[in-house]
């Protein structure tokens, strides 16, 4: 169980520097959070530092810039392992911008880390951009293909890369102004969509020697992030039997396909006896290509997830015996391979404090009328209430956790994670859909992308002022994590790319 947070504890962690008030004219307008809070935090409110502030100036200074980036990468909207054009937009613009550059890290092409600076404390952001299959869009309030089939960017990731970039570069120039002192490294992580890249960086050892690493990620609301994610494996499970003429000798067939038949049929009898926590999905990825020839191959492909990696370990071992007795059953033999998954997120809550802290003294997002009349109807034609963009800030208690797993997790069972979401997209609206499309290419995106760049500049900031906050961030993580080995869920070898 959580501990309550005490409102008036989180300035003591943020306090530094001189006092340099920030235009926070509309901070009362909004409907979210509820009015108390913001009045408790705003009394409150830590002063700014000059390093903080002017990293934060920094993101609006660029704003075209990094707009200009996200939408080129929503452009090309490439998906996981083949986001070479993406990778390299990042990359070729923060070796302009002074960053050293390491391209095709991890055994990835598309992976890359660019640092700047030298010594302790080595702050790290991690950025995405990949893209979804099938889900291309125009940035328009109603459901329209740039291109019938194409990929789009329905998680928002154009958006991710292009902030963490941003506010990596926000550093860089307080660096080089001398007013802090360290290093900064933005992660290029691919193909999160997919095999997930960042295990692979964690595999390979890219994470150490990192004191602290900053994620967002794009959503429908705006929160420091205090709900962890589901730990999850990806399973293959392929049957092989012998091939025979259906009807004239069927004797000397044994059926690939009625192995991953029974298999599946115990996986959803197993159901009734599995924790409510659990979840179970899958398709049939190779069934037989004809009824009268008896299929000598057959496979599954299934994730297992909960919210800890050691249920989902316990589902691992109980799904491998179903695949042995469907085997035996049908004198088949049965494969499981894991092909990747992930670890729950280790939450960090002083980090999300400071987060926190940060949202409110930067306050909410202001859209003009034109943009809340494009979530409306985005709104109205996916048939979810018609409230418009989500403009504050989720207070950090009661936050609902949601279904659904991310790489990041790994990272933050190596490093201390400090993770963020930023309302892009209109409030309830389908995700991993058209309308995450549509609004991450236009200017709700880009508000949503640079609000995130902000943020997490001016946390990134106070981590390397305030070494007392940076030791409470990593001392949680030293106590959350224990005496806890992480292994990840990656097969050996290198990672699996795509051969064309
Ligand atoms: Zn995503």
């Amino acid at each position: 169980m959580r501990r309550r947070l005490i409102d008036n504890v989180v300035p003591v962690l943020v306090l530094a520097g001189a006092f340099t008030p920030v235009a926070r004219a509309d901070v009362h307008s909004t409907p979210h959070p509820p009015p108390a809070e913001l009045a408790t935090m705003e009394a409150a409110q830590p002063q700014a530092s000059a390093a903080k502030q002017a990293a934060v100036n920094a993101i609006d200074r660029r704003a075209a810039d990094l707009a200009g980036l996200s939408d080129r990468i929503w452009a090309y909207a490439e998906v996981a392992l083949r986001e070479h054009r993406s990778a390299a937009a990042l990359a070729d613009y923060a070796e302009q911008q002074g960053f050293r550059v390491r391209r095709g890290v991890a055994g990835m092409p598309t992976a890359f880390t660019a640092t700047y600076g030298e010594g302790h404390p080595v702050i790290g952001v991690m950025g995405e951009y990949d893209a979804l299959p099938g889900l291309s869009q125009k940035a328009l309030a109603e459901k329209v293909p740039l291109e019938e089939g194409a990929a789009g960017h329905g998680c928002g990731h154009n958006l991710f890369g292009a902030a963490s970039l941003g506010a990596a570069i926000a550093i860089k120039e307080q660096i080089t102004a001398g007013k802090l002192k360290g290093t900064v490294v933005f992660f290029g992580t691919p193909a999160e969509e997919d095999i997930g890249g960042k295990t692979y960086m964690v595999r390979d050892g890219l994470f150490r020697d990192v004191d602290a690493v900053l994620a967002w990620h794009p959503a429908d609301e705006t929160q420091a992030d205090m709900t962890s994610s589901q730990a999850m494996v990806d399973l293959a499970v392929e049957f092989r039997g012998k091939a025979a003429h259906a009807a004239y000798d069927p004797w000397n067939a044994r059926s690939a396909v009625d192995g991953l038949e029974l298999f599946l049929h115990g996986v959803n009898l197993m159901r009734e006896h599995i924790r409510p926590s659990s979840r179970m999905h899958y398709t049939i990825v190779a069934g037989g290509e004809v009824p009268n020839v008896v299929a000598e191959y057959a496979k599954g492909w299934l994730w297992l997830r909960d919210w800890k990696r050691s249920e989902v370990d316990d589902l691992l071992a109980r799904v491998r015996k179903l695949a042995e007795g469907a085997a035996l059953m049908t004198g088949t033999v049965a494969t499981v391979t894991v092909q990747g998954g992930n670890w729950e997120m280790l939450v960090n809550e002083p980090g999300a404090r400071l987060l926190h802290a940060n949202l409110l003294w930067l306050g909410p997002a202001v859209y003009t009328e034109q943009e809340q009349a494009f979530a409306k109807q985005v709104q109205r034609a996916t048939g979810v209430p018609e409230v418009g963009m989500f403009e504050g800030v989720k207070p950090l208690e009661g936050q609902q956790a949601e279904g659904g797993s991310t790489d990041v997790a790994d990272v933050s069972w190596v490093i201390p994670t400090l993770h963020v979401s930023v309302a892009t997209s209109p409030e309830g609206a389908p995700w991993h859909a058209w309308p995450v499309v549509a609004s991450g290419g236009m200017s709700i995106g880009h508000k949503g992308m640079l609000r995130a760049a902000r943020v997490m500049a001016a946390t990134m900031a106070d981590l390397y002022e305030q070494p007392a906050t940076l030791a409470a961030v990593q001392a949680e993580f030293k106590a959350k994590k224990g005496d806890t080995v992480y292994v990840p869920y990656v097969p050996d070898g290198p990672p699996p790319l795509p051969k064309d």
